[in-house]
């Protein structure tokens, strides 16, 4: 007598835009029977083409598999999508793929167990083109014995790093990745801007920011030193103190609006050098903008 077999498990993917076509596609890839369901069908039909199943409605599209993926603008489109469906929850697994704020997420897993659904908050960290590549990985938070269930299946969208059973958690770890994220490719276009409003071509500029950005690991070593200092309030140094970093974010500030490009980033990075000082921490190091960024309880 042989064992029965089972393939690879059923999939649903809710939502189309680039990122939930890249999950569908990925999982398609991997063997998985894909159903999908957009608010614009059309968004579906390379999907289809490609072996997906396309439900008519919210409700089927639940129903047709253990597992169902969101991957939408917001937690109020799930909502929007879900609440006259909420019959199909009971029973089912939900992984909402999309961005939106720790409390939201909180209350969504709530209103999933309230409709019978098992329910996981993830964030996941790349572009679409490069979900499913050895760079994904995709942080989790809710009931780990959820994410165990699935784990074979979510795998190949990107390795997965399960942040608590907080379901606000992976939120809260997304979105402070995004601040370094969005931080960081707004300076890169507030220095391009500078440079070239002196006449400095971006194309000859940007390599050198870009250098600037993968020197900052080698900087920080690694991030060890710098956490000790964020936990101890220590800030110890005098190779880069605030005095020294502060007249810089100063004359950044200078420099833009004489070259009349928008003054507002440099001039939000320096209030953090100006309120340090005013604080105390003119002779700390750089580290010391911590104390006043951080919550004053
Ligand atoms: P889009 O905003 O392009 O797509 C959003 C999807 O949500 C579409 O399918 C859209 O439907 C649907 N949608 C939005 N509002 C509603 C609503 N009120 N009712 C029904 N459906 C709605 O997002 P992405 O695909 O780019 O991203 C999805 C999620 O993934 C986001 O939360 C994003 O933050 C996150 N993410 C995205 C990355 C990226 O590079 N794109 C990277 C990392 C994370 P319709 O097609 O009908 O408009």
């Amino acid at each position: 007598m042989s064992a029965a077999t089972t393939g690879p498990a059923p999939v649903t993917v809710i939502g189309l835009g680039p990122m939930g076509r890249a999950i569908a596609a990925t999982l398609l890839e991997a063997g998985h029977p894909v159903t999908v369901w957009n608010r614009t069908a059309s968004r579906a039909t390379e999907l289809v083409a490609a072996g997906a199943a396309q439900a008519a409605t919210p409700a089927d599209a639940v129903a047709a598999s253990r597992l169902t993926i969101l991957s939408l603008t917001d937690y109020r489109a799930m909502h929007d999508i879900l609440d006259g469906s909420t019959d199909a929850l009971d029973g089912a697994t939900i992984v909402n793929l999309s961005s939106d704020t720790p409390d939201v997420t909180r209350a969504a897993a709530t209103w999933a167990a309230h409709h019978g659904a098992s329910f996981l908050a993830g964030g996941l960290m790349v572009p679409a083109p490069m979900v499913g590549t050895e760079a994904a990985y995709v942080y989790y938070s809710g009931p780990r014995a959820v994410l165990g269930a699935h784990e074979a299946v979510l795998r190949p969208l990107g390795t997965p790093r399960y942040v608590g059973e907080d379901p606000g958690l992976a939120q809260l770890w997304y979105q402070a990745q995004l601040t370094v994220f969005l931080t960081t490719l707004a300076g890169l276009l507030q220095a391009a801007a500078m440079a070239s409003a002196a006449g400095v071509g971006v194309g000859d500029f940007l390599p050198d920011a870009l250098d600037t950005l993968t020197g900052i690991p080698v900087m920080l070593e690694g991030g060890h030193e710098l956490a000790k200092r964020l936990e101890t309030g220590v800030h110890p140094g005098d190779l880069s103190t605030v005095a020294m970093m502060g007249a810089t974010a100063d004359h950044i500030v200078s420099t833009s609006h004489a070259s009349g490009i928008d003054t507002r980033l440099p001039q939000a990075i320096k209030s953090h050098y100006d309120r340090a000082i005013a604080t105390g921490h003119r002779t700390d190091n750089w580290t010391a903008l911590y104390e006043v960024i951080k919550p004053r309880h």
